[in-house]
């Protein structure tokens, strides 16, 4: 099964997770929607055919030991910490 693998910054303070780019990662099997391998690229009816893509992956290529943005400007306009 395919599935996006989202590059991103995480952030060890807060626990946040901040996506830059999203790639997808092809399965290369012939009986996937999502792979550029699969057999039907038109009209597919196959009942085996995988219609769903799996979770995305987060691949954290940079990690900050700081809060992320979002956090930053939560705290400084002055929203009580732990509220989501
Ligand atoms: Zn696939
Ligand atoms: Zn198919
Ligand atoms: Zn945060």
């Amino acid at each position: 099964m395919c599935h996006n693998i989202i590059d991103g910054r995480y952030h060890t303070t807060c626990g946040h997770f901040i996506s830059m780019s999203t790639r997808l990662q092809d399965c290369l099997r012939p009986n996937c929607l999502f792979s550029r391998r699969h057999i039907h690229p038109i009209g597919c009816k196959s009942q085996s055919c995988i219609r769903l893509m799996a979770l995305p992956v987060r691949n954290p290529i940079r990690i900050s030991p700081t809060r992320c943005g979002d956090c930053i400007t939560r705290e400084r306009d002055g929203t009580i910490l732990g509220v989501q």
